[in-house]
């Protein structure tokens, strides 16, 4: 059973995301990992094993320790993937301006990516999750929660999902369906 946290404020973003998902071990993982929104950039971090393996992989980005900003993570339990770093959370969509944690299973995964092939994207990872965050990519128009939603409906499944993006870069769109969420 995956873990996700999301941290927006004025503290770094990344090691209050890192003390989250070590409170979360408890729960079982295989991989984790993290993205941070900051000074117009999407910073990414993932590590197959514990916590503490992330969090070396971030200290060789040390601005990560400083940088305020906003910013989600994610324990993964793997179901549709092996356990590895491309196929850890948190997932970009292809123009790496959007990224997603997701806890549960996208049922309908496979025909999603066959559909966005067509429209010319190429996905990183074996993950179901992944899709989601190119539908929103797809989706957007400028509003961030509209183009989730307007993801989530194309859905069928379960999810925990936490969604940030470069284009707004002091927001955190969480959703839920099947999965508990606390705000
Ligand atoms: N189904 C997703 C995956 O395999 C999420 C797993 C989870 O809930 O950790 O990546």
């Amino acid at each position: 059973m995956c873990g996700i946290i999301g941290y927006t404020g004025k503290l770094a973003a990344a090691p209050v995301l890192i003390e989250g998902l070590k409170r979360l071990e408890y729960r079982g993982y295989d991989s984790a990992g993290l993205a941070v929104v900051a000074d117009e950039h999407m910073y990414q971090v993932k590590s197959v094993g514990k916590v503490a393996q992330l969090e070396a992989v971030a200290g060789q980005q040390p601005e990560l320790k400083k940088l305020a900003g906003c910013g989600i993570a994610h324990t993964r339990w793997a179901t549709h993937g092996a356990p590895s770093t491309p196929n850890a959370h948190p997932h970009l969509d292809e123009s790496g301006r959007f990224a997603i944690v997701h806890n549960g299973i996208i049922e309908n995964h496979q025909e999603l990516r066959r559909h966005l092939r067509t429209k010319g994207y190429t996905f990183r990872s074996e993950t179901d999750s992944e899709v989601i965050a190119y539908l929103i990519a797809d989706a957007y128009e400028g509003d961030l929660l509209s183009a989730t939603a307007a993801a989530l409906e194309q859905l069928s499944g379960t999810y925990g999902l936490a969604v940030v993006s470069l284009l707004n870069p002091d927001e955190i769109v969480v959703a839920r369906k099947g999965s508990p969420i606390v705000i």
